[in-house]
This record gives structure tokens, sequence and C-alpha cells, in this order.
């Protein structure tokens, strides 16, 4: 048989079969994020709540966030993002990498294609959660095609062998955002995080060039943004706050689906995800055992 072919049934096999926990019964999840606040912002709650269970996660930033403030740039931005994610990971209890590409200049290459690949399988993911290609921003889309590129060969033995293959495919999932075209985000599973919400909200506090500085991205594009420090800060943890009781309001039916009535219903803050259709592909139940709170 032609091995290419060969190869091709045995990844088609791998597929369908979904991702099964480690013999400790411990799940490995790795998230991606285009900048160093981008995990921390979609899936920190999640992510706490999986620590808090003795699971491992990693946050990956593929850029180093090297443009993201109006006032700094360069390497020291680059090296005060990375403490700030490092900080916010202490508080998660999880682990973090940045990595140094250039903020605003992540590209599709084979070369990254590789990279994300290395990092799923150094990490050995039963779980992969990234952005859609489909967001405003071009380090996010190029995020979700190099993710989603990484989904067809991590399993692939011939492929970058310098890494062992996953040992199984992992499930990969994509955060939620709130953009229509081509098609708008459809929740597969929405976790309540109000348990872990107080750690969150400490984590993003924790990345003050994002959500405090008066010159953070935040502080100069978000409407009638306080002068004092203080209440700037705690008016952009609010709006960070609202966003995610926005996404609890948005998918109640789904929550109210997946946990009850009346657990679903009384969730203030949640993080949704949807399954990609790359990776492996669990039912709804095997989703449910792999993610905390259910
Ligand atoms: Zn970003």
């Amino acid at each position: 048989m032609n091995r290419c072919f060969f190869i091709l049934l045995l990844l088609l096999a791998g597929f369908r079969a979904p991702a099964q926990s480690n013999p400790d019964g411990k799940l490995r999840i790795i998230a991606f994020g285009a900048h160093p606040d981008d995990c921390e912002l979609k899936a920190s709650g999640v992510a706490a709540l999986w620590a808090a269970q003795g699971h491992k996660v990693k946050f990956v930033s593929l850029t180093n966030g090297d443009i993201g403030h109006f006032e700094e740039a360069g390497a020291p931005l680059a090296l005060r993002r990375r403490a700030e994610v490092q900080s916010c990971a202490k508080a998660l209890g999880i682990e973090t990498e940045v990595l140094d590409i250039h903020d605003g200049e992540l590209m599709p290459t084979l070369e990254n294609r590789k990279t994300v690949a290395r990092l799923i399988r150094e990490w050995q993911a039963d779980i992969v959660l990234f952005h859609r290609p489909y967001d405003y921003h071009a380090d996010h889309r190029y995020t979700g095609v190099l993710v989603q590129d990484a989904a067809v060969i991590v399993a692939a033995a011939f492929f970058t062998p310098d890494t062992p293959p996953t040992k199984k495919n992992p499930v990969f999932l994509y955060y939620s955002d709130n953009f229509q075209k081509p098609y708008p985000f459809e929740p597969t599973i929405v976790v309540g995080i109000d348990a872990v919400a107080d750690r969150k909200w400490a984590c993003l506090n924790a990345i003050p060039s994002q959500f405090a500085d008066k010159n953070s991205w935040q502080a100069r594009t978000l409407p009638n943004v306080p002068q004092g420090d203080k209440e700037r800060q705690e008016y952009i943890l609010n709006v960070l706050k609202n966003r995610n009781s926005a996404v609890a309001d948005k998918y109640r039916d789904r929550l109210i689906q997946l946990y009850g009535a009346e657990k679903g219903r009384s969730f203030k803050y949640a993080e949704a995800f949807e399954l990609c259709q790359y990776g492996s592909q669990p039912t709804i139940e095997e989703l449910k055992k792999m993610f905390p709170t259910f």
C-alpha cells in the first residue's frame, strides 16, 4: 500500500476516536492566543477550574505583544507583558509561554505551523483551545488558521519527526466571539465560571498594560474611561466582567440544556467553546466529562 495512503487511513481512523483521559485520569489542555492577554480573556475561568481539579493547563501566546500599548513598545513592552501573563498563570495554577514573534506580524507560515504542532505534541494535549479564523485582528485569524492546520498533522508520525506525534487526536475547540460572517460562533459547551470568577478577575488585574494603564489599549478605546488610576482599573475590569456575563446570558438556553434548569439559570458568568470539526469528535456527553463543573 502506498505509504501516504496508509498514513491517511490511520489519521482518518484516529479522528473518529475521542480523546481519552491519561492513566492518572488527568487531562492536558493547551490554549493558544495571538497576544499575551487573549487566552486569559477567553479561557482563564475554565483553566482555573481545570487546574483546581489537578488537570494540567498551559497558555501560549503566539506573539510577544510588543506593539499593544499607546506609550510603550518593543522589547520592554514584550518583557512586561510576559511577566504579566506569568503572574496571571501563577494566580490560576497553570503554565504559560509567550513566543518571540512580533505583535501584528504573525503569518500562517510552514515554520509557524510546525511550531504550533510541536507545542501541542510536547504538551501531549488532550484539548486544544484557540481563536476562530474569523476575527477582527489578523494575528487572531492566523492563530486560528495555524492551529487548525496543526490539527490535521499533530498525529502524523512523519511530520516534523523531531517531536513524537500525539498519542491520540486532541479535541480542538474555538473561543467564543461575536463575529457574524461568514457564520456566527455556535456554542458546543458553555461553562459556568462563577466559582472561580474572582481568580479570573485577579488574573486580568495582573495585566495592567492592557487593562489599567492610562495608555493601555482598553483605556484608549473604551468610551467614558475615568481618569483616576484606581477608578480606571475598576471601570475596565467591570467591562470585562460584563462581557463574561453577556456570554452567560447570550447562551443561557445552552447552559440550561447542559446543566439543567436550576443550575443553568444560576450562573452569572460563563465561557463558551465551539467544537472544531478538524480534531477528535467527542459526543456532548464525552465533552461534559472532559470539562469541569459538569
Ligand atoms: Zn489579541
